[in-house]
């Protein structure tokens, strides 16, 4: 469920007209629902609530503050991947005593910023990070408190490029090697054990693969938890969204519907984990970013152009790859649809943005309704890793973000200025 529907023939976020803010804002624009966020983040902890239980939200996914704020007021931890993240976590108001910090190349600088600010737990990604991290626990004189992300090896069916647990991957630590690895870390001096995680892909859709997971790994956890007195046991992040409606039975009710059956959903996440979870006794983390964020925000766009070639449509649009760039990268699947909605016959049609790159698409071949320059157009489901993953190629700024929570609105990021982009440069001394 998200806020953005259709009000007669206008697109609304919650209790706001999109046309509006692209009036009042300008294109490309991203708006955020506060509802969504909030919604997804409590369906994902009332199913969990059976369990001692922490959702540390991974905020690669969206890390506006706007948006990290209202998380850490629902009580969210974050999963962290860099010390600039650790530094957004403290900017927006959260707790660094709920974060845990992943990622494989953690900088010495980044272990002690992270250290002295009192993180919950380092997810250590190889054994010479570990070593690094009781090196830089012993000098500052203080205690690490560290889990190691194991690699269960398994096939997680979703896209090459956000696949993580397979030994194909730079991710974790064999699943064959775990129990080694603690052995020698728990001979480090400056380390407490306090977890074990896992992390096997990004945007899963089916429960089969955690199940089977978990399954491998829970005799292991068992093992290290009585032995080192573990306090709890992450399995991870990657829970899907749905992207495209069509795809999703009963459209609408997806999250209730377990009639879509193996497709993943609170509930069934639930139903399928909580009895082993259960069993281990331990806290459960897990680390969601897409599930909670994904639907809660769209990119909107305008028509600038419409042409037609021999074989194709043409919808050439004022956002492009920099502003979003999961279509090029990931072949991902973004609904489009209109601002205002007209009847009429759809045309098959490849929406494009004016960056000078044949991968700069949104949609190939889509059957969508006619639209003229000045329409405007949303891409739907663009609040993982959207505006995060932008970029100035082309020279183009980056887009405001709006945030909406009932019929309130407000910018949570203006829209970056031209002379922003450059003003970090300079023409270098011998040149003038
Ligand atoms: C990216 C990532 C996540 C979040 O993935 P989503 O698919 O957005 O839920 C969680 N944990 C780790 C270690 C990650 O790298």
């Amino acid at each position: 469920m998200h806020q953005f529907r259709y009000v007669g023939n206008k697109l609304f976020c919650e209790g706001v007209s999109v046309e509006t803010l692209a009036e009042k804002f300008g294109t490309p624009l991203y708006v955020y629902s506060q509802q969504t966020v909030t919604d997804h983040f409590q369906k994902l902890d009332a199913a969990l609530a059976p369990l001692d239980h922490l959702i540390c939200f991974a905020m690669k996914a969206n890390s506006n503050l706007s948006v990290m704020r209202t998380l850490a007021n629902l009580g969210s931890g974050f999963d962290v991947v860099s010390a600039g993240e650790l530094q957004r976590v403290i900017a927006a108001g959260g707790d660094p005593k709920k974060c845990v910090f992943a990622g494989v190349a953690k900088s010495e600088a980044e272990i002690e910023f992270a250290l002295r600010q009192g993180i919950y737990c380092f997810n250590c990604e190889s054994e010479p990070e570990i070593v690094r991290i009781n090196q830089v626990a012993a000098r500052l004189k203080k205690i690490a408190p560290i889990a190691v992300r194991v690699n269960p090896n398994v096939e997680a069916h979703t896209h090459a490029k956000i696949t993580t647990g397979t030994y194909a991957n730079k991710f974790g630590i064999a699943f064959e090697h775990i129990e080694g690895v603690y052995a020698r870390a728990n001979k480090l001096k400056n380390l407490k054990l306090r977890g074990l995680q896992m992390h096997i892909g990004s945007q899963l859709t089916q429960v089969s693969p955690y199940e089977l997971a978990v399954k491998k790994v829970l005799p292991l956890v068992k093992k290290l938890a009585a032995k080192y007195a573990l306090e709890f046991f992450s399995p991870g992040g990657g829970l899907g969204i749905i992207y495209n409606p069509a795809l999703a039975s009963g459209a609408a009710g997806w999250w209730q519907t377990p009639a879509a059956k193996g497709i993943l959903t609170p509930a069934s996440y639930a139903e399928k984990l909580l009895p082993q979870l259960q069993s281990l006794g331990l806290k459960i983390l897990i680390e969601p970013g897409r599930f909670i964020v994904g639907n809660a925000g769209i990119l909107v766009t305008r028509v600038e152009y419409v042409k037609r070639t021999g074989k194709k449509n043409f919808v050439i649009v004022d956002a492009a790859m920099n502003d979003l760039i999961r279509p090029a990268f990931y072949d991902s699947y973004h609904e489009i649809v209109p601002l205002v909605k007209k009847s009429g016959a759809t045309v098959a049609s490849d929406v494009v943005g004016g960056i000078c790159e044949s991968g700069d698409f949104f949609c190939k071949d889509r059957p969508l309704a006619k639209v003229g320059a000045g329409d405007r157009l949303a891409l739907l489901s663009a609040g993982a890793y959207g505006f995060v993953m932008a970029s100035n190629y082309n020279t183009r700024p980056l887009a405001a973000e709006i945030f909406v929570n009932g019929k309130k609105f407000a910018v949570a990021r203006a829209r970056q200025a031209i002379p922003e982009i450059w003003a970090g440069e300079k023409v270098v001394s011998w040149l003038k």
